[in-house]
């Protein structure tokens, strides 16, 4: 992939040819204006009777200043990364025809983008100790590959790839390369995010879910090439994110730019569980995380979670995911929370 590829030139021809919705307000600042009579809106001030900004404007000046990145390679999404993932199969796979590539044990929801736009996956198993394999990730693409996707840190697996790895695979794949950064923070192998610029065929997916601590205001975003970001704006529904959570995220991002002192209780936190998890009964093995939360192999998975279900803990059972026999996927939590998770694994070695 050369410094001087197009990415529009994958898309799909329909989408290069978009003339996208203009919304009421697209084309003005609004300055001077004292009566908005445009749009059809209840005029009575309730804070909400107003449409809000199509382009995300204010929040994405937040978003470009504290992830350091320019305005015009920013995608936002309302409904988290997930409308990241369903936008970028919509732009660039043809349904029926094309293919993407992912890795196997990955995040569930690229194969469940990608079926429900028809458009077909092959998976590509992890090496060992969850390696990128990006020879095998090269070798399974065709001339209708679009889209490789990788996740680092991975969920579930926990790990993160190595920027080298990630920047090799960029090189070498023939269409795009989505690498979801969704829990780049906790990791310390480092993002694309900063080298972005050095490949145009690279989308970076990123969220406010995990270590910004926002899940339930559903904003995702997509660092990309400004024709890729130019395309998802036109894709995307015309009011995406509404106009409370641009406010609140704008002001949450500001008042809490720093979030180092969370994050480091979060790793300090899992440093702790793989200390002491390995010594629990039942225990067979605590995969290396990058991430906040860890893969843990047990002898018997699925009594261990009914019996931490039974105690009051919820885990993600994963022990019938491709690759992850025997595990259960158990996110970091307070020291309070983690505690509770410790003591519930040592009864069950008592009642054994
Ligand atoms: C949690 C998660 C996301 C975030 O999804 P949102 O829709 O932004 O909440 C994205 N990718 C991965 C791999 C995740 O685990």
């Amino acid at each position: 992939m050369t410094e001087n590829f197009d990415p529009a030139a994958l898309m799909r021809r329909n989408i290069r040819a978009l003339v996208p919705y203009s919304t009421a307000r697209d084309e003005f600042s609004g300055e001077g204006i004292t009566a908005w009579l445009d749009a059809n809106e209840n005029p009575f001030d309730n804070g909400v009777n107003r449409y809000p900004d199509p382009h995300q404007k204010e929040l994405k000046s937040v978003i470009s200043r504290i992830f350091g990145a320019p305005t015009d390679t920013i995608f936002i999404g309302g409904a988290g990364s997930d409308e990241a993932i369903d936008i970028l199969m919509r732009i660039f796979c043809r349904p029926g025809l094309d293919n993407i590539v992912i890795i196997a044990p990955t995040y569930g929801v690229y194969e469940v983008s990608a079926a429900i736009n028809d458009v077909e996956v092959r998976q590509v198993s992890l090496g060992d100790g969850y390696s990128l394999p990006v020879a095998a990730l090269v070798d399974a693409a065709d001339a209708n590959t679009r889209l490789t996707w990788v996740c680092s840190p991975n969920n579930p697996t926990g790990n993160a790839f190595a920027v080298e790895d990630l920047s090799d695979l960029a090189r070498r794949v023939g269409g795009m390369l989505v690498i979801d950064e969704a829990y780049v923070d906790f990791s310390d192998k480092g993002s694309m995010l900063p080298i972005l610029d050095r490949f145009p065929n690279v989308v970076i997916l990123r969220t406010l879910s995990k270590a910004r601590g926002m899940a339930s205001l559903r904003l995702g975003m997509a660092f990309c090439h400004p024709s890729v970001a130019k395309a998802m704006a036109m894709v995307k529904y015309p009011y995406n994110v509404n106009g409370p959570t641009q406010r609140e995220v704008a002001r949450r991002l500001m008042e809490h730019e720093d979030i180092t002192d969370m994050i480091e209780t979060i790793i300090s936190e899992r440093k702790r569980l793989e200390r002491e998890l390995p010594s629990k009964p039942g225990v067979r093995k605590v995969h290396p995380s990058d991430a906040n939360f860890l893969l843990v192999e047990f002898d018997d998975p699925d009594a261990v979670y009914d019996m931490l279900l039974h105690g009051g803990a919820l885990v993600r059972n994963r022990n019938r995911v491709r690759g992850c026999a025997g595990c259960l996927r158990i996110t970091v939590g307070t020291p309070e929370q983690n505690e509770l998770l410790l003591e519930l694994l040592d009864s069950t070695g008592k009642k054994i």
